[in-house]
């Protein structure tokens, strides 16, 4: 994956790690699809490790459920009586719950594995046979509106948390 840094102004997280580990690309390649803008600066972390500066707060490994509530990119009320749980955010998930929610008035909560929009989230071509988007639209930025749709009808979501027999593995 193709990653740069961002325009210092506009960085909200200082990644510290080597590029080439698993560690730093996990991280990485969450902040890149959650369209968060950061830097990448190399340094003696050793392998394994990645250590991330997200304004005042340090974090060293964290798991990506505790990164997303860093950023506040979750939105989870911690309830637990749902008329609908949808496991998945991609695109199916997406406009489920946007159906439940903004048709039918369903308390919906979304768990999704990773981020926004599934495998179209991670596309990097214009997406040009989609409904109402008669010159394309970037994945990525398609993925970013479905969840703001749904955020604003009251859909909660909790994502990096991989749903498996109703318990949300970090
Ligand atoms: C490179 C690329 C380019 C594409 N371009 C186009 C295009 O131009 N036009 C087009 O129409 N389609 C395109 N597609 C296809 C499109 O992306 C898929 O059809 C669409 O993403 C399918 O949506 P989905 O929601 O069914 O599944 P997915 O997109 O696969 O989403 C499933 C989601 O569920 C999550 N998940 C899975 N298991 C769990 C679990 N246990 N707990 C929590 N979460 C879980 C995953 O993390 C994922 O986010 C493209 C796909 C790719 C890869």
């Amino acid at each position: 994956m193709l990653y740069d840094t961002a325009p210092e102004d506009e960085q909200k997280v200082l990644v510290k790690g080597d590029r080439r580990d698993a560690a730093v690309y996990r991280v990485v390649r969450f902040l890149l699809l959650n369209r968060i803008p950061f830097a990448v600066e190399g340094g003696p972390q050793g392998q394994g490790r990645v250590i991330l500066r997200i304004g005042e707060r340090e974090l060293q490994n964290p798991p990506l459920i505790t990164l997303a509530e860093a950023l506040h990119l979750t939105r989870y009320s911690g309830g637990t009586d749902y008329d609908v749980v949808v496991v998945g955010g991609g695109p199916a998930g997406l406009t489920a719950a946007i159906n439940h929610a903004g048709l039918f008035g369903h308390k919906v909560l979304i768990v999704e594995n990773e981020a926004p929009g599934g495998a179209a989230g991670t596309a990097v071509n214009v997406i040009d046979n989609h409904f109402g988007f008669p010159d394309g639209i970037v994945a990525g930025e398609l993925a970013q509106r479905g969840l703001r749709q749904a955020l604003n009808m009251k859909v909660e979501w909790l994502p990096a948390c991989r749903a498996e027999a109703g318990v949300c593995r970090r």
